[in-house]
């Protein structure tokens, strides 16, 4: 009799577990709309644009070259956190102007970062997500301050942080109220040196299947070589990533910063050919603005 009690008890709890690790997982993710699209829905999302906003030139050459190419929102860097004081930091306000005109000139929503608190307030009028790079995935200072906005909110992965260390920095974000937020894995520091970082599709399943937030990846910092960032960016939409954000230049030869990890256009558009015969073999619709305006 006990025996048959005590292997009523653990197969309940096998199908406890089962049903926790499985098919009922409690971590559906939820869905951010961030400008004209939703991610984290059915659809795949893909963002593109510069490291860095250069020149009105540059930025409206790439955006409108990466919208026809099927990108539904905008990056450009404005303030750069670069490891040498000494290299290129962003335009920083010299940008606002540009930014301005390029995304009523293409009808496009930009998602850009802020390093400092104060910045928040003042590219309000020209930024749909914020981004908190990976140096500031800790920045708890800032991260709360975010929560006090109700834009998205885009937390990259600092490149030493633990999966478990990154979805509790998106909760700075959402304890204050602001519920928008999309992680983003973009490379951690291994004992890898051959490249840039190393890309984590663990880090992309495991945060899919153990919290709310949409996760994207951006396959461009992940491994800083140009030549590898399509395959990688295949890879995350076939792991299950909600979409991906990229750096693309017109001539990244020129490009004042992360050139050798740019993408031509000619590049993005290989790229984004290749990238929607995987979501067609996955069934899963690719955010276009044609479809959402
Ligand atoms: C960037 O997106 O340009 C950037 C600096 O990324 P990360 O913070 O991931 O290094
Ligand atoms: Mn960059």
């Amino acid at each position: 009799m006990d025996l048959d009690v005590n292997l009523k008890a653990s197969l309940t709890n096998i199908m406890d577990a089962k049903s926790t690790h499985h098919s009922h997982s409690p971590f559906a993710t939820k869905p951010v709309q961030v400008g004209p699209v939703l991610i984290g829905g059915p659809h795949f999302t893909v963002i593109a644009g510069p490291c860095s906003i250069e020149s009105h030139s540059q930025f409206l050459e790439t955006a409108i070259a990466v919208k026809k190419a099927g990108a539904s929102l905008l990056r450009g860097g404005i303030w750069k956190l670069r490891t040498s004081a000494k290299t290129f930091q962003g335009l920083g306000p010299e940008a606002f102007s540009m930014i301005a005109d390029v995304l009523k000139e293409t009808n496009m929503k930009l998602v850009s970062e802020v390093t400092d608190p104060r910045q928040i307030e003042l590219v309000d009028d020209y930024i749909e997500m914020y981004q908190v790079g990976s140096r500031n995935m800790h920045n708890y200072a800032l991260l709360k301050e975010l929560g006090q906005t109700r834009k998205p909110v885009l937390i990259k992965r600092g490149f030493a942080a633990f999966i478990d260390e990154w979805i509790k920095a998106a909760e700075y974000v959402t304890l204050g109220g602001n519920e928008n937020v999309i992680l983003c894995e973009r490379g951690i520091r291994t004992f890898e040196t051959a490249t840039r970082n190393t890309l984590d599709l663990n880090a992309v399943v495991y945060a899919k299947a153990n919290c709310h937030f949409p996760v994207i990846v951006d396959p461009s910092h992940a491994i800083g070589v140009r030549q590898f960032v399509p395959q990688l960016a295949l890879a995350a939409t076939a792991a299950g990533a909600d979409g991906i954000i990229v750096e693309v230049h017109p001539r990244p030869k020129e490009a004042l910063s992360d050139g050798p990890q740019a993408l031509t256009i000619s590049d993005f558009n290989t790229m984004m050919t290749q990238i929607k015969k995987i979501l067609a073999a996955l069934d899963r619709p690719l955010n276009t603005l044609e479809n959402e305006l």
